[in-house]
């Protein structure tokens, strides 16, 4: 197991192009590391270069201390796990999990080699399942196997690259489980790219934000959540998206597309001397103002419900304004059932967690 530094890496393409900008990460020892971001923003070039398939062009990186940049992928004793899971269709899933170890000829026992692929197998539940081909798994099976191939040897660190987008989401769900249990025990540095957001909020220890090969923000899934730096990782975390209302500050009031209210004391001091600011508002910071007493920091207004959807433990309403695109609210209960029609509702805002962000705005 090893740290891995990321020192102000640079990945310029052929044309010019840089698709990574000066990138700096330490991971560390024992870290379950996520890189996320929109596609194209450069998460796979950066993991492709920590594992060796992509030539660095500028920047340094070091595992466990040690200057990686001119080592072949072979010598950085590092596990990838691809998307496509890249077994080899002719061998078995026993000889699939032990050709890691068959590569370093000599270095391991037939003995050795046997114990290890059942231990790998008893881990993954793939012991019913040793003698068959790759074509004759299941999508989930396959993905096992690849983790097993994986974990077989004692690599420094494991690298995911989007490993489980081409399964179902209820297998998703449980191998996203299963990953998490399996780095826990073995505590293995890992390094994981995905652009699932639920993947990157409950497996990562840290989630790293990327946007157009440039790092955003790199936090606990918490941190980012409840302090983003700024408005990218504010809309990029959370699903649905924080809604983002313009607003206008003066004489102690704010006006919102929702009306006009007493400025909250934290969103004056996020917005210092500005008079134009953007609101950050999590969908789940609406409430049914029948359900709830007004706090300190919170307003209260009646808009017109346009579309409601219903997924059982939440109700997700869509509450269009003239002067902005509708906003989406997350409500817990609803005093009664909305229906298709158009309704008038009176909502309650909470404000009070609003925090500066990097580059002047303001999220709440
Ligand atoms: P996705 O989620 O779609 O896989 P990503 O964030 O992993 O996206 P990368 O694959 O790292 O993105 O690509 C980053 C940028 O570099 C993209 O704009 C891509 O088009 C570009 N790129 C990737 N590989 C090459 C290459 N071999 N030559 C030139 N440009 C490339």
């Amino acid at each position: 197991m090893a740290s891995i530094d990321v020192k102000n890496i640079v990945k310029e393409y052929g044309d010019g192009f840089l698709a990574v900008k000066g990138i700096s990460l330490d991971i560390a020892d024992g870290e379950f590391m996520i890189l996320v971001g929109p596609s194209g923003c450069g998460k796979s070039t950066l993991l492709r270069m920590i594992v060796g398939l992509e030539d660095i062009t500028d920047g340094e990186l070091l595992i466990g201390g040690e200057r990686m940049n001119e080592k072949a992928p072979r010598d950085r004793n590092l596990a990838m796990v691809f998307q496509n899971y890249a077994l080899y269709p002719h061998l078995t899933v026993r000889e699939n999990i032990a050709f890691p170890l068959r590569l370093h000829r000599g270095e391991f026992s037939e003995a050795e080699i046997k114990s290890r692929v059942e231990r790998a197998s008893d881990m993954l539940e793939l012991n019913d399942h040793l003698d068959r081909k790759p074509a004759n798994l299941s999508g989930g099976q396959r993905q096992r196997v690849a983790m097993g191939r994986a974990i077989v040897r004692n690599a420094q660190a494991f690298l995911f690259d989007e490993p489980l987008s081409n399964l179902d989401a209820k297998l998703r769900g449980q191998m996203r489980t299963e990953i998490a249990r399996l780095q826990r025990s073995l505590a293995t540095t890992t390094v994981y790219v995905t652009h699932d957001q639920t993947e990157a909020m409950t497996l990562g220890d840290r989630v790293a934000v990327l946007s157009a090969g440039e790092l955003q923000q790199v936090a606990s899934p918490r941190a980012l959540y409840e302090q983003p730096v700024n408005l990218f990782v504010a809309g990029f975390i959370g699903s649905p998206p924080m809604n983002f209302l313009p607003g206008e500050l003066g004489g102690g009031k704010i006006r919102l597309p929702f009306g006009e209210f007493d400025l909250p004391d934290r969103v004056a001091r996020a917005a210092g001397d500005r008079s134009l600011v953007i609101v950050g508002i999590r969908p789940e910071a609406f409430e049914d103002a029948k359900l709830t007493q007004p706090r300190d920091g919170s307003f209260q207004f009646e808009a017109n419900v346009d579309v409601t959807e219903w997924l059982g433990s939440e109700l997700y309403a869509y509450v269009p304004f003239q002067t902005h695109e509708a906003v989406e609210a997350k409500l817990a209960e609803l005093e009664r059932q909305l229906d298709s029609e158009a309704l008038r509702t009176q909502f309650v805002v909470n404000l009070d967690s609003a925090s500066r962000v990097r580059d002047g705005d303001t999220a709440a």
